[in-house]
């Protein structure tokens, strides 16, 4: 598995640093951030560092909770803030993402990422540190009931590996297919992004309707195909289906790449845009 490093997500460097031995290591300490999974490292960096007032950002290492990305934070020997009084003893892994009752946030992804990580921090220590949730010794909620008690469960992963997904089987696309209607090479994303990037912002028009509609037109296809779309269901559920690109289409994006096989890249494109009005629902 590959550690996403400072310099690939553009950390700013930190004010000092404090070493710890690994002698010193001898416990692997959970934490979730408790707020949108769509957060960037940079994001709660920038947060630790000129909202906090710390020298860098808390955590050692952190994971995002629907891609399993792994991202260096402090790193392992390096003094981390996030547990008071056990920053010395304790590597802190922060979860990027909430803990919403009655659903699991956290994808086998991420738990794959965790427990690797783990493994790797007793590897390198030579012998199993103890595993903790940031509760265990703190007054805080933090990780999250369901982070916690896979922890104390002793982070099983349900089947052990990732299991393919059988091909093509499945009931057909419901609904009548709809050709992708941005120029070759766009995508609905970010209004950040280049010209070629629609996020509905700007209210374009493309093939005679607005990008809004469109954009609409295409997680009104996922909701057909059974997933949870709308103000207060599962998916875009602060906003609901507006048709304007934000961290809420982002993440049923990426859900839904991550469900067919495609790149998460919470773009959509052409491909993302076919497999919801041609590939079977499985
Ligand atoms: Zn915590």
């Amino acid at each position: 598995m590959d550690i996403i490093s400072r310099a690939e997500w553009g950390a700013r460097p930190p004010e000092h640093r404090d070493t710890v031995p690994w002698s010193k290591r001898t416990v692997f300490m959970g934490h979730y951030s408790a707020a949108s999974a769509t957060q960037t490292p940079r994001e709660i960096q920038d947060y630790h560092m000129r909202v906090k007032g710390w020298s860098d950002i808390g955590y050692n290492f952190l994971i995002n909770s629907i891609t399993g990305d792994l991202f260096e934070g402090r790193g392992w020997t390096t003094l981390g803030a996030h547990c008071a009084g056990h920053n010395t003893e304790a590597i802190g892994v922060c979860v990027i993402g909430t803990d919403k009752a009655g659903r699991q946030d956290v994808s086998d992804a991420a738990r794959r990422a965790f427990k690797w990580l783990y493994e790797e921090a007793n590897d390198r220590k030579g012998r199993k540190l103890t595993l903790l949730g940031h509760r265990d010794r703190g007054a805080t909620k933090c990780p999250g009931d369901e982070i916690y008690t896979w922890l104390k469960a002793g982070l099983p992963i349900v089947g052990g590996t990732p299991t393919p997904k059988p091909p093509a089987a499945g009931k057909p696309a419901p609904g009548t297919p709809i050709a992708f209607p941005l120029p070759s090479g766009w995508y609905f994303g970010p209004a950040s992004g280049p010209d070629y990037s629609v996020s509905g912002r700007h209210e374009r028009y493309f093939k005679g309707r607005t990008d809004r509609a469109w954009l609409r037109e295409w997680a009104t296809q996922l909701s057909r195909r059974g997933w949870s779309v709308g103000k207060g269901r599962t998916w875009l559920d602060q906003h609901g289906n507006d048709g304007v690109y934000g961290p809420e289409y982002r993440a049923l994006a990426i859900a839904f790449q991550k469900d067919q096989d495609l790149r998460q890249d919470g773009l959509i494109g052409v491909n993302t845009w076919n497999a919801a009005f041609r590939n079977p629902v499985r």
